[in-house]
């Protein structure tokens, strides 16, 4: 490696040491200057807002970086903090810029200065790419998470993969999706640092050999390895004004210095230089599937080399200060594993401890297995990863020895717990036997992991009854609740200043850090002056939103009609169809003269369907189809609009969920793990239509029966109507599902394409229909009649909307990190930094 260590110098211990920057206008806009004139090198030519908004943001930068610091110090000090690592394949950061300026508590300085340069703050923010390198829920969650350690003071690294493409972009074409890569690196990111000189070297492919240690144990060798070289880039992570800057490292690969240097001496230098392509292909894109496993070979090296490198690099720091001494690394040190994607952790650790350390098997299984910890994130099976044996041999050899060694342990430990009871061990067994092998991931997590927790509490108990259960009968004190939440400074704070303001007059600041504390507002909720504060900043919002609903799709919302939005991945499972079949039911009724107090409503839909994903894709057509039907319909006018929006995303987000009205959370019950975007919608004053599903169900105990629109199947009833579900006689006894579906078969919505909803029609009206979704129509069309009801008493919706915000307190990442740390990381909370 090229970086070199200081020989011949001598560094003056001042060198790193500096006064601190200031945090009022006057110096924000000479170091702004600073960098737009001289580091930046434009002058008074370039008015471009790229340029400003990078002086801004490298302005910025520079204190994120001197907490940073200092931060490091503060973990390092007396050999070492305990730390916890969370692993995991996607953090959907979204963009920096307004959260480094809200944590780092310069909102008003950097306004004021702006404000003295002539520049709108709003039009440099909307030069930042999203960080997108997350599919959904699950991405968001982590940097959700690390918000909020860094703001609890949580001594806490994140690991991730540097893709140089994140989530794609979505455009529509004709009603489809269209996906567009997201090079979102193209233009550069001030965001993080390159640290080369603590680049690790990951092994692929290659044999393994036997050989007798010293000390008379045999020991093995990983031989003929192609290597790769994994650098890291650190995201600073700030805490909300507590001068914390805690940590995401996230890895990009990089080819070996010698890469095929047999083909540079044959002569192959262009085929040379294309093996170096395929080592640096491993961070180069995200695999854009949410909740299913795509089993690809490159999908299995980004998993190894993200473990690898993470394992390595916690290991490397610590023989730096311990040597080779392990006896205290599971005091100090702990995993958490964000779903099955990292799991092949657990035989990496061991392989690093057992070859590269000489530990034996007892002691390095004694710290495995009370270091890692795993987080399952759903029932779907189709989710479920599993390996093929082949693959694992071809491309890890040494690691696939390890798992059929933890294997043959864990099968022993079966059997003498339940004698003879073969068909266990087959059902537990880490290798599933049958046409091909396959390594599965969640048995290996959970054997690995001294817990084992599901995102919400009726997610956690179907792992218990069902998926896990033979686990749970082996080892029921692994396993553990942790309801997931969000952050309240991206998504009240910092994404809703209106509410942000009224809120903080109202009952003070101690919201930000402390969400429970919103239960203040409920006595407000009764006051009609507030009420009508309330009602105007929707108001607002929902002006902002319909803004960019007519810039994207080209739909005219009226901001006096329900906002009725559903936002998230296009699955079935999240019945995205329940919400058009009930917007044809509308549209039906309005056609037919039935609009006697009608409520104007307008719906929005949005969200990114996996590009393989048929179905997912023909429902989004779908949506586009039936929305330009309505939208063209000069008889329908106001009364009803749909729109789909395109390239839904965490900056879209921030706008959508401060005003929307109705938060749409239909998924069959027993499917959706949790949801988070039903946290934030709750949080921005919405009030939810929904199922009893993941946090749902939580979200109704928090808000009260009252202001909650509860619809359908429990998860119970969803498994005792399978037997017995006949969809035709549900549609031919309900003269209004009649006509729904009526309209569908006789191509109202595709007149001129004829036959391409015909597989929507055929898994709607399927008596193995898994998402059951006629059966809840019913139900859920009553449910938003009680919706537009409500809806139409302005005073009565109000207190609903303030109801849901001044009870979404359980539902800060807050809680939930402290329920992590208390539970399972059991780490020291810092004291507050100097620097804040
Ligand atoms: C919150 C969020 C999600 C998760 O939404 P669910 O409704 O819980 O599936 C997905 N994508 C983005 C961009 C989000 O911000």
């Amino acid at each position: 490696m090229s970086i070199k260590m200081l020989e011949k110098s001598n560094p003056a211990s001042w060198l790193t040491e500096l006064p601190p920057l200031g945090m009022d206008a006057k110096s924000i806009t000479t170091d702004f200057r600073h960098y737009f004139s001289h580091t930046l090198g434009r002058d008074r030519h370039a008015k471009y807002a790229n340029y400003m908004y990078e002086a801004l943001a490298l302005t910025l930068r520079d204190r994120l970086w001197e907490r940073w610091k200092n931060t490091r110090y503060a973990y390092e000090a007396d050999g070492g903090v305990r730390r916890a690592y969370y692993l995991s394949m996607e953090f959907l950061m979204g963009r920096a810029l307004s959260n480094a300026m809200l944590n780092l508590g310069v909102n008003e300085p950097v306004n004021k200065a702006l404000y003295e340069m002539g520049l709108s703050l709003e039009e440099l923010a909307e030069c930042e790419n999203d960080a997108g390198l997350g599919n959904g829920g699950l991405g968001r969650l982590a940097a959700c998470f690390m918000d909020s350690c860094a703001t609890l003071r949580l001594p806490v690294v994140g690991y991730g993969i540097r893709y140089a493409y994140g989530m794609f972009r979505q455009r529509i074409e004709n009603g489809y999706q269209v996906e567009e890569p997201d090079h979102w690196l193209r233009s550069g990111t001030v965001w993080d640092l390159e640290r080369s000189e603590y680049t690790q070297r990951i092994k692929f492919g290659g044999r393994t050999e036997g050989y007798l240690k010293a000390d008379g144990e045999m020991g093995w060798r990983w031989l003929d390895t192609s290597d790769v070289l994994a650098v890291p880039y650190d995201v600073p992570i700030p805490g909300y004004q507590n001068g914390t800057v805690n940590t995401l490292r996230l890895w990009s690969a990089a080819a070996t210095d010698e890469f095929d240097f047999e083909d540079f001496n044959s002569g192959s230098y262009t085929e040379a230089v294309g093996s170096k392509n395929m080592a640096e292909n491993i961070t180069m894109v995200l695999y854009p599937n949410d909740s299913t496993e795509s089993g690809k070979e490159l999908r299995l090296r980004q998993q190894y080399f993200l473990a690898s490198a993470s394992l390595q690099d916690v290991i490397r720091q610590w023989v730096r200060v311990h040597g080779e001494d392990f006896s205290h690394f599971a005091a100090k040190n702990c995993f958490q594993l964000n779903d099955t994607h990292p799991t092949i952790g657990v035989a990496e650790l061991m392989r690093i401890l057992m070859d590269e350390h000489g530990l034996k098997w007892d002691d390095a299984w004694a710290i495995t297995s009370k270091v890692m910890a795993y987080t399952n994130h759903t029932l779907l099976p189709e989710a479920l990863e599993r390996w093929p044996v082949w693959l694992f041999r071809k491309l890890l050899p040494r690691v696939l020895d390890i798992i059929y060694e933890i294997n043959a342990r864990f099968l022993a430990e079966v059997a003498r717990r339940w004698p003879g009871d073969i068909d266990r061990q087959r059902r537990m067994s880490l290798i599933e036997e049958g046409y091909e092998q396959q390594v599965r991931m969640a048995y290996l997590a959970i054997v690995g992991s001294i817990s084992v927790n599901g995102v919400a509490a009726l997610h956690s108990d179907l792992l218990k009854q069902g998926l896990f259960r033979d686990f749970y009968e082996l080892w029921p004190d692994k396993f553990n609740n942790k309801t997931n939440g969000v952050t309240q400074r991206r998504w009240l704070a910092s994404c809703n200043p209106g509410l942000n303001k009224l809120i903080t007059d109202t009952i003070g600041p101690g919201w930000v850090t402390e969400l429970s504390e919103l239960r203040k507002l409920i006595p407000h909720a009764d006051n009609a002056k507030f009420r009508t504060k309330w009602r105007q900043i929707k108001h607002d919002n929902k002006v902002r939103l319909a803004s960019l609903i007519e810039a994207d799709c080209g739909v005219v919302f009226n901001t006096d009609a329900l906002f009725d939005v559903q936002v998230k991945r296009i699955h079935e499972y999240k019945r995205q169809l329940l919400n058009i079949l009930n917007v044809i039911h509308l549209y039906d009724r309005i056609k037919r003269g039935d609009t006697a107090n009608w409520t104007p409503r307008c719906v929005l839909i949005g969200g990114k369907s996996a590009p393989g994903y048929y179905m997912a894709k023909v429902i989004i057509k779908l949506v586009n189809n039936v929305a330009k039907v309505i939208n063209e319909d000069p008889t329908i006018g106001d009364k009803l609009k749909m729109a789909f929006l395109p390239n839904y995303r965490v900056t879209a987000m921030e706008i959508i969920a401060p005003g929307t009205d109705l938060s749409e959370q239909i998924s069959t019950a027993g499917k959706e793990a949790s949801g988070t975007g039903n946290m934030k919608f709750m949080m921005n004053g919405a009030v939810t239509i929904g199922t009893l599903d993941g946090a749902n169900i939580e979200i109704r105990e928090e808000c009260g029966d009252d202001n909650f629109f509860l619809f359908g199947l429990t998860a119970q009833e969803v498994e005792a109507r399978r037997s017995n579900y006949d969809p035709w006689a549900i549609i031919h006894g309900d003269a209004d599902i009649s006509r729904i579906m009526h309209l569908l078969e006789s191509a109202h919505f595709n007149q001129f394409e004829q036959g391409i909803f015909d597989p929507i029609i055929h898994s709607l009206t399927s008596p193995n229909d898994p998402w059951l979704t006629i059966a809840d129509l019913r139900a859920y069309i009553d449910a938003q009649a009680r919706v537009d009801k409500a809806y139409r008493d302005q005073e009565l919706w109000t207190r609903m909307s303030i109801m849901n915000t001044a009870t979404s307190g359980k539902f800060s990442t807050d809680r939930t990190m402290l329920e992590y740390n208390s539970e399972i990381w059991k780490l020291k909370q810092l004291p507050e930094m100097p620097l804040t």
